[in-house]
């Protein structure tokens, strides 16, 4: 009898205060930009099925909701994480310098396995960019992080950051099981 393997995996954003993580999960679950989001304090995620390989994976992508500008993300929060998203806004070069004490944090709590994205959101904003596109790729390559430039605003490649790291993960999960 073969039974249907149900895939759930948690993925966390994580990242300054309004580096554009609410957004980012609001346009890849809802395809929804708000233009005044509202940083609600406590942990929220929401889920999005993405088929990989014929297969349905459920990701639960987890949300810090206005938990970082107190620097006091959880335990809870990175717990059974399976891949990360590290976001830091190409507008703003502080919260690329500070990319480093995220990876700190993720660290701490999770082990090397987890799949990570280094992402620089808001590349709509080329014309006030902060940050170069060269900068980002140098970061996640001494790292070993996936690299990408997304905008929430205009979409730019919001579904393919997370669709690496959903890969990512089963690729590794494959490889676990074989
Ligand atoms: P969070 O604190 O990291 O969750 O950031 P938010 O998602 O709340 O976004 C912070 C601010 O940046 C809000 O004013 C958003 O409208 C704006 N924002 C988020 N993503 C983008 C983007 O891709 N482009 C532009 N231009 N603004 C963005
Ligand atoms: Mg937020």
């Amino acid at each position: 009898m073969e039974e249907e393997q149900e895939y759930l995996f948690k993925i966390v954003v994580i990242g300054d205060s309004a580096v554009g993580k609410s957004n980012l999960l609001s346009r890849f679950a809802r395809d929804e930009f708000d233009h005044n989001s509202k940083a609600t304090i406590g942990v929220e995620f929401q889920t999005q099925v993405v088929e990989v390989d014929g297969k349905e994976i459920k990701a639960q992508v987890w949300d810090t909701a206005g938990q970082e500008r107190f620097r006091a993300v959880t335990s809870a929060y990175y717990r059974g994480a399976v891949g990360a998203l590290i976001v830091y806004d190409i507008t703003r070069s502080t919260t690329f310098d500070n990319i480093k004490r995220w990876l700190d944090e993720l660290n701490t709590h999770c082990d090397t396995t987890v799949a990570r994205m280094l992402v620089g959101n808001k590349c709509d904003l080329e014309n006030i960019r902060d940050v170069s596109v060269e900068d980002g790729k140098n970061l996640a390559e001494e790292e070993g992080l996936f690299f990408i430039e997304t905008s929430a605003l205009d979409s730019t490649n919001v579904k393919t950051a997370f669709e690496i790291v959903i890969r990512e993960i089963y690729k590794n999960l494959s490889r676990k099981v074989l």
